[in-house]
């Protein structure tokens, strides 16, 4: 495996008291920076100090967006040491969105050797309290000074770290969420099991005109028939229907969360019935009407667990248990993050020091 060169930050920064954090604002004194030239491959990975580097005005990912990232985090346990979740899982993931965005695949045992030294180097940036963590984001840029649409020939990539708040300083809150009948995300075919800025570009409008509305966010239809659902905000969705657990299957237009396959894992472990299959807004209306729609919820890095408390669709609006946590939802978020923090035993092998 290539060596990782280590360049230390003259000066270190002090991590904020835990309310100061908020989400993606603070950031670590160092990064992990790695180049890539077709014919010389993935080269010169190493740790600096963390700060602006210079790209050309006609780099690349500026004009065409051929770019990927990941999300993940590293939590502090109570007996102090620090685990990351799934990193190996992201890892994969991170390649997956590399394939579908044609960027060079990368060294997963390198990247993930990299990210714990850039961990063990920044390590007294990980905050201890309960729902603090260290936010992880890998991410690759097309580089080359080129204006014109192609495949790029240079890229970069980094990982930066960033400490983050408890995502519920007060507590669950089930939120309000807009079946978005007009825009949609993604479609078959193209970019929606990626973890690409494009994504997030074509999200922007539906979800500030939602939340103008009101809403905290909305949930995607199927882009062909706006008929079946797909994703919540930047979440995975699940519904509990009677005493069965169903979830968009991974149709391509998805995106594979990580959180998805924990919920996921978690419920069968503990003999819940777990269905993906495509489910269509009509379903769950239909369901909510006959009284069996138990509960709903968002998974992703960010939130772990979100539940859903109202929906909102062609002026409809449904009410999900009586707008309260459903025992589930509450049950898998306290356990998935028990895992997470070290309180529990890692019987999934989910967690990597
Ligand atoms: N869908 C989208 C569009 C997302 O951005 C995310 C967050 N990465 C998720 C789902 C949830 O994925 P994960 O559980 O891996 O965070």
């Amino acid at each position: 495996m290539a060596d990782i060169a280590v360049t230390l930050a003259d000066k270190r920064g002090t991590l904020p008291a835990d309310d100061k954090l908020g989400f993606g604002k603070i950031f670590t004194d160092h990064m992990f920076v790695m180049d890539y030239e077709t014919g010389k491959g993935w080269f010169d990975a190493r740790i600096v100090p963390y700060g602006d580097f210079d790209i050309s005005p006609a780099a690349m990912v500026l004009h065409y967006g051929q770019a990927i990232f990941e999300g993940m985090k590293a939590f502090r346990t109570e007996d102090n040491r620090i685990v990351v979740y799934r990193p190996v899982d992201h890892l994969k993931r991170f390649n997956n969105s590399a394939d579908i965005l044609s960027i060079p695949q990368m060294d997963v045992d390198l990247l993930h050797a990299g990210l714990n030294k850039l961990i063990e180097i920044d390590k007294d940036w990980v905050p201890q309290s309960l729902g603090t963590s260290l936010y992880i984001r890998p991410f690759v840029i097309s580089v080359d000074p080129f204006v014109g649409v192609k495949v790029a020939d240079e890229y970069k990539l980094l990982i930066i770290l960033s400490p983050v708040g408890a995502y519920y300083a007060s507590g669950f809150k089930p939120v309000k969420i807009k079946v978005e009948e007009h825009f949609v995300r993604a479609v078959k075919g193209g970019l929606g099991e990626a973890k690409t800025p494009a994504n997030y570009a074509a999200s922007l409008k539906a979800s500030e005109e939602a939340q103008k509305e009101g809403y905290t966010q909305v949930l995607w239809l199927d882009a062909l028939e706006q008929k079946y659902i797909e994703e919540v905000g930047t979440m995975n969705i699940f519904f509990k229907i009677d005493d069965e657990i169903i979830t968009p299957e991974l149709n391509g237009s998805i995106l594979n969360g990580i959180t998805r396959r924990s919920v996921i894992q978690v419920a069968q472990d503990w003999g819940l019935k777990v269905t993906e299959r495509r489910i269509s807004i009509d379903e769950v209306y239909a369901v909510h009407a006959e009284g069996r729609l138990q509960e709903v919820f968002g998974s992703g890095t960010a939130a772990v667990i979100s539940p859903v408390g109202e929906l909102s669709w062609k002026g409809k609006n449904i009410v999900i248990n009586n707008n309260q946590t459903g025992a589930t939802s509450q049950k898998l978020f306290d356990y998935i993050t028990s895992i997470q923090q070290g309180r529990v035993a890692d019987k999934f092998g989910w967690i990597g020091e």
